[in-house]
């Protein structure tokens, strides 16, 4: 099992983040423990990780739909459906559907906190001690003692200018002694399991190089406007970047 995978599951995610629909087969499940999850041959659901929520979406089947509304991640990949709805048997084939609005404001929104990190790291030298995100909303701490009087505006507007510049976002693979060889390539807390011969680096070309499994859009202009809302102190050294999508 590669990077594709996680256990039996095929991740079209990782393969193709545009995917949002696809065929797939039921490789376990247990009708007498709905909450155990069903576990697909190949999904594009993002489990959730590195601070990007899961997906929500559906299984279509035999007239049926089972929606999907979180997973837990073991050895397998378990898509958990949502109280009271059927549970498609190990063997049925399945069509697989994201709700695309979410994932796709969850994908400008990652890529936009990329930004917002290479820009911050850029121009201060800052790293990255903590983030979170949300649809269309997210925040990221950096440690950053000394800031100056205009830093929320003119940060707003040197993100804005890297979006409009409509950078590539680039996916690689990397062998992992080759990817931790690039300095600062892990800017964040995102845990990658010691054997993991590979890893996986995304990278906004000419401003941001990060070691990521989450799901980003093709190019910065895809972001669409930022707005710094908020910078908040978080003690002596560390500052609270609150972001969002505009439109
Ligand atoms: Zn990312």
């Amino acid at each position: 099992m590669g990077f594709e995978h996680h256990g039996r599951t095929y991740r079209l995610d990782w393969e193709d983040a545009s995917i949002r629909e696809w065929d797939c087969t039921v490789v376990w499940s247990d009708a007498d423990d709905p909450e155990a999850g069903i576990v697909l041959d190949r999904s594009a659901f993002y489990p959730g990780g590195g601070g990007q929520p899961p997906d929500h979406g559906v299984l279509l089947w035999q007239g049926v739909q089972t929606r999907i509304v979180g997973t837990r991640k073991g050895d397998d990949l378990h898509l958990l459906p949502a109280e009271g709805d059927p549970v498609p048997p190990a063997g049925t084939a399945v069509q697989g559907a994201i709700d695309d609005e979410r994932r796709t404001t969850l994908m400008r929104t990652h890529s936009g906190l990329h930004v917002l990190c290479g820009t911050v790291f850029r121009d201060f030298g800052a790293l990255v001690t903590g983030g979170n995100m949300e649809p269309g909303v997210a925040r990221m701490d950096f440690n950053l003692p000394d800031i100056p009087p205009d830093f929320k505006q003119s940060l707003e507007d040197s993100v804005n200018a890297e979006i409009s510049a409509d950078r590539r976002i680039d996916i690689r693979r990397l062998p992992r002694e080759e990817a931790l060889a690039i300095p600062d390539i892990v800017r964040t807390q995102a845990r990658f399991p010691p054997e993991t011969a590979e890893m996986r680096i995304v990278d906004i070309v000419g401003l941001d190089m990060q070691a990521d499994g989450g799901t980003h859009v093709a190019s910065t202009k895809q972001i669409g406007r930022l707005e710094v809302f908020k910078v908040e102190n978080k003690g002596r050294q560390n500052r609270r970047v609150r972001i969002r999508l505009a439109d």
